[in-house]
């Protein structure tokens, strides 16, 4: 891609109505534009990132049997009515809306009661359990705060993948691999060594459910560490029984605020037994499916890295999820041997934005910093002189000459 080409603009100044240091460093680099407070659009840059994100999450879901769909965003009334989850007073983030006929409809804020109601017409016997279905879509809520950037969004994608299961042993295995696939997600997004596996408030069926937390200064939760052993309590149900439960010592536990980056729970048969989703087991009896839910917010990690990888120059992103793999500046006047040398990386299968632009190069070189893409190639006349382009890598200062030749 050429900069001259590339749909977006960066900006020298902080946007002035931004708190969130994650969206103030998405706007200036050109990743997002704010519509409002918790409403933000990708823009190319931020697009590729996220969908780079999501490629990240689809290989490990499609490793551990998920089927990919999407499902639609205007959902009934009737079937979140079933499960009392409709109401207001229980679920205070819908945004609802309603037909010309006056029928009224919610934006999905999460798909457990339509899609356990579309699995109706898929599965009636053993023979069609387990069943992983997940999609990346993006979600409403009507979020009463909003100051986190797109690290709590309105709207904002979600990774959410549903489970069904004849019963809790078979529930239990798929819930262990999908704790394995995120943890294996979240090393190769950068974060691993930062986001432990945490024990929170449970859902109506089991005592706890479990998070994916990152240390974060912006994050909104806080939790207790355990280093050494690598997993986290959540604030909310720290207690003597639930340390005891989770073999932990109040003294190992280092208090941290962290962002909340996935969550698991178990429903057990109770959203079955309500939607009327009923299996056939090999006795030939009748007994609800055993559902479990498991998101990724897909958009809050892009702000947890912006806000964790960043400097005071701007994005730093792992190449994992970079939206290109390479910045190229050319100064002065060598139009041939740039394109030449864009077109060689290309074609050795690298991503290249190409700052081709009648620019000052402190100019070029404040943006190759500031969109944060993993490395910086120079080419000017004076590396030419010495058949050389100069390397550095945005998470180091120095930078070196490498010969034309040998630079792929
Ligand atoms: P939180 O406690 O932060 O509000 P939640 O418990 O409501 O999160 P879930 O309903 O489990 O979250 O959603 C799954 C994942 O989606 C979360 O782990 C989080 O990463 C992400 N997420 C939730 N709400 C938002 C939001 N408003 N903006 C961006 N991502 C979100
Ligand atoms: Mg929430």
């Amino acid at each position: 891609m050429r900069r001259t080409k590339l749909f977006t603009n960066t900006q020298k100044q902080t946007p002035t109505d931004e708190v969130a240091r994650n969206a103030q460093l998405l706007i200036r680099a050109g990743y997002i534009h704010k519509e409002m407070a918790g409403i933000y659009d990708l823009l190319p840059l931020g697009l590729r990132v996220v969908e780079k994100i999501k490629e990240v999450v689809r290989i490990e879901m499609n490793a551990i049997g998920g089927n990919e769909i999407l499902m639609a965003s205007l959902q009934r009334k009737d079937l979140w009515e079933k499960t009392d989850r409709w109401n207001d007073k229980n679920v205070d983030i819908w945004f609802k809306t309603h037909l010309q006929n006056g029928r009224e409809l919610g934006l999905g804020w999460s798909h457990e009661e339509p899609i356990t109601d579309m699995m109706r017409n898929h599965i009636s016997s053993y023979k069609d359990l387990p069943a992983y279905c997940y999609q990346f879509q993006n979600k409403m809520r009507n979020e009463l705060r909003s100051k986190s950037g797109i690290m709590r969004g309105r709207e904002f994608m979600m990774k959410d993948l549903y489970s069904y299961s004849s019963n809790d042993e078979e529930h239990q295995i798929f819930y262990d691999s999908c704790i394995k696939a995120y943890h294996r997600i979240f090393k190769q997004l950068g974060i691993g060594d930062q986001t432990y596996f945490t024990v929170a408030s449970g859902g109506a069926f089991t005592k706890f459910s479990h998070e994916f937390q990152t240390i974060c200064d912006a994050g909104e939760d806080i939790v207790y560490l355990d280093k050494k052993k690598r997993i986290a309590i959540n604030q909310e149900v720290l207690n003597d029984e639930v340390l005891k439960d989770h073999n932990l010592k109040r003294e190992d536990l280092e208090k941290a605020k962290t962002a909340e980056v996935g969550n698991i729970f178990s429903f057990g048969g109770t959203k079955s037994e309500q939607l009327g989703l009923f299996f056939t087991d090999k006795n030939g009896k009748k007994q609800p499916v055993i559902l479990g839910s498991y998101g990724i917010g897909i958009t809050r990690i892009m702000g947890v890295i912006a806000e964790k990888l960043s400097d005071k120059k701007g994005l730093v992103w792992p190449e994992s999820i970079a939206p290109y793999d390479i910045y190229l500046i050319a100064i002065g006047d060598v139009d041939k041997e740039a394109n030449e040398l864009y077109e060689k990386f290309q074609k050795a299968g690298r991503s290249v934005l190409f700052d081709d632009r009648e620019a000052r190069p402190g100019d070029k070189f404040a943006d190759a910093d500031l969109i944060g893409v993993p490395l910086r190639v120079i080419i000017s006349s004076k590396t030419l002189q010495k058949g050389s382009v100069e390397i550095k890598k945005r998470t180091e200062d120095k930078s070196e000459l490498i010969k034309i030749s040998e630079v792929i």
